[in-house]
């Protein structure tokens, strides 16, 4: 017993380390030291390109949004390698994970109308990351538990249980953190500063609040759902922006964000018809599925969510050979997304190309390690 209490105090303390603030510049105390948010957030960033239904096949739009991204993030006190990805989905929507790994959707550029509003939405989840408010929901939730359930994960990838369940578990309640309002004046606070030390108008993020306003009246935009939008709100990022001089040269738009946006205006439809084509199939209407997804593939040949999905189709229809080159199509536009990955597997399976098969299962499982029928094949 005094045994497993020395034990228990030594993994208490070595759990628990010191830690600077980045915002305020105070030493704290930690249960989630920054290697281990980092190896969090990146566990978890297959997870969240699949619930996207891919990074957008485009290298030219991660380009850009990886150069804006960074151009913010150098103001921001955090040192981190912050990483930024353009996803499938329409829903207009940005988010972070733990460790700074930022995710804009394609339905979020489409609806903005300047860059300084895109700069806006990207310096307010850097000061969600700044101001570690994941690694502190994480601590909270999980307190001690959630060293242990990371390191198990980690040693037991390769077995089914209680681990992976886990992973599912904080994976979810990751991908769909509800901020406080504390949290919401905390990033507001610190946002509009990145975005105004990098040269950008931080008007732009009350653009945005009220593009957002408006898209309300018809559709809600996913980002107010985890991203609470009230009065109050708006008024206090007015009163910080009125304490800043704004006379100086600020940056409100670029050409580049013109041409990246006309680029997905170009396959807009192409999704459209992608996202149809999973209503019919809801619906078990394979067929008009089908024909869907062949208008979308011939408006985009690179649309990798369409291709994905059709790959499936023909799987199912037991066109395997044609299936697999589909979802090898797919895998090559998007290694990170899960999807594909899983389809050439089991499709080379059919195929009896084991090796093959082999190693699109194991780059499937690299990806997201909690998904059973992996194992199966
Ligand atoms: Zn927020």
């Amino acid at each position: 017993m005094r045994i497993l209490i020395v034990l228990i105090s030594a993994l208490l303390i070595s759990a628990c380390s010191k830690t600077y603030d980045p915002l305020s510049g105070k030493e704290v105390y930690t249960l989630l030291p920054t290697e281990e948010e980092i190896k969090i957030g990146k566990m978890y960033v297959p997870l969240a390109i699949e619930q996207n239904d891919g990074r957008y096949p485009d290298r030219a739009v991660q380009n850009y949004i990886s150069e804006l991204g960074k151009k913010i993030s150098k103001h921001t006190p955090r040192r981190l390698n912050y990483q930024f990805y353009v996803v499938n989905t329409g829903a207009v929507n940005a988010f972070a994970l733990p460790g700074g790994f930022i995710f804009v959707n394609r339905g979020l550029i489409l609806a903005l109308e300047e860059e300084d509003e895109l700069a806006g939405v990207l310096a307010h989840e850097l000061a969600h990351v700044n101001a570690r408010h994941h690694a502190r929901f994480l601590e909270k939730i999980y307190g001690m538990n959630i060293l242990l359930s990371v390191a198990g994960i980690f040693a037991y990838q390769t077995r089914y249980g209680d681990v992976l369940m886990q992973f599912g578990k904080i994976g979810a309640q990751l991908l769909s953190l509800k901020w406080s309002r504390e949290h919401e004046t905390e990033a507001d606070r610190f946002g509009v500063k990145f975005a105004y030390n990098s040269g950008y108008d931080p008007r732009g993020l009350l653009k945005t609040f009220e593009i957002f306003k408006k898209l309300d009246k018809v559709k809600q935009p996913e980002w107010l759902l985890t991203h609470p939008l009230p009065d109050t709100r708006i008024k206090n990022v007015k009163k910080l922006i009125s304490q800043l001089d704004l006379s100086k040269p600020l940056k409100k738009d670029s050409p580049t964000f013109h041409e990246i946006k006309e680029k997905l205006q170009k396959t807009k439809q192409s999704y459209e018809l992608y996202y149809k084509a999973i209503e019919k199939l809801k619906k078990n209407k394979k067929i008009a599925a089908l024909n869907l997804l062949n208008k979308s593939i011939q408006l985009y040949p690179d649309n990798n969510a369409a291709l994905s999905m059709k790959a499936f189709l023909l799987l199912d229809e037991e066109q395997f050979r044609e299936g697999t080159e589909l979802a090898v199509r797919a895998c090559r536009l998007d290694n990170m997304f899960f999807r594909p990955h899983f389809f050439a597997g089991y499709g080379y399976f059919k195929l009896k190309k084991y090796k093959e098969s082999a190693k699109y299962l194991e780059r499937a499982r690299e990806l997201i390690p909690d998904f059973p029928d992996v194992y199966y094949f």
